[in-house]
């Protein structure tokens, strides 16, 4: 079980290190096995973000803000913070950044994975279309679909449900991370904020239990 530290990404002493990156440790332990099944396929699986700090998140957060980090809104568009209403600010970077302590990457269950074989880390943009037909990593996305269940894992922004937009290469460790959710408590995140240099934190505060509803609980299942 997770502790509210842990949740919210402020304590990591439940990683270990997987092929540099880190995971929470009944993950990576199923991960390899995923990946080692991948390789005798023929396919190259790997992690392009693992576990994410409360600090981290706070500066993707805090620079799409600003406007010094790039912002696309839900349909995938740019966007120019400049001629924006905070509260649209916000929905855009609610669509594809989670609001600090509350990135599911905090628990160290859920990774971003891609195909080595087929594109580079740094040529992955890490948007929908590499993952579909025609892009990638979408070979290894079928390889993975009718997989993934028989190692633990499951596709939290598998449907638009609207909260977090579609996410294909997104994946996380049920046997840990659903009673993790059962167990994150809203008033730790609510008082994790207050204290922290979070842009945009006047709207965030008034509206959060409607934001962790949307953007915490509204999952595809397992
Ligand atoms: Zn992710």
């Amino acid at each position: 079980m997770l502790t509210q530290a842990q949740m919210l990404g402020l304590d990591d002493a439940h990683l270990v290190s997987v092929a540099g990156q880190r995971l929470e440790a009944q993950t990576a332990t199923a991960w390899q096995a995923l990946v080692a099944d991948a390789a005798g396929a023929g396919f190259q699986l790997a992690v392009c973000s693992g576990w994410r700090g409360f600090e981290r998140q706070l500066a993707i957060f805090n620079g799409k803000a600003d406007g010094s980090r790039a912002l696309n809104n839900r349909a995938g568009e740019r966007c120019d913070v400049r001629v924006m209403s905070d509260a649209d600010i916000l929905d855009a970077i609610l669509a594809w950044s989670a609001l600090p302590g509350t990135s599911r990457h905090h628990w160290g269950t859920d990774l971003d994975w891609y195909d080595a074989g087929a594109i580079s880390r740094d040529a992955l943009q890490l948007e929908p279309w590499e993952y579909q037909p025609g892009g990638p990593c979408h070979s290894l996305a079928e390889w993975l679909e009718p997989r993934l269940s028989q190692y633990g894992f499951f596709r939290p922004f598998r449907e638009p449900l609207g909260g977090v937009a579609p996410e294909p290469w997104h994946l996380s460790f049920a046997p840990v991370s659903v009673p993790a959710l059962g167990e994150f408590d809203a008033n730790q995140l609510a008082q994790q904020l207050e204290q922290s240099p979070l842009a945009l934190k006047e709207t965030v505060l008034a509206q959060l239990p409607g934001l962790v509803e949307r953007y915490c609980y509204r999952i595809s299942q397992p």
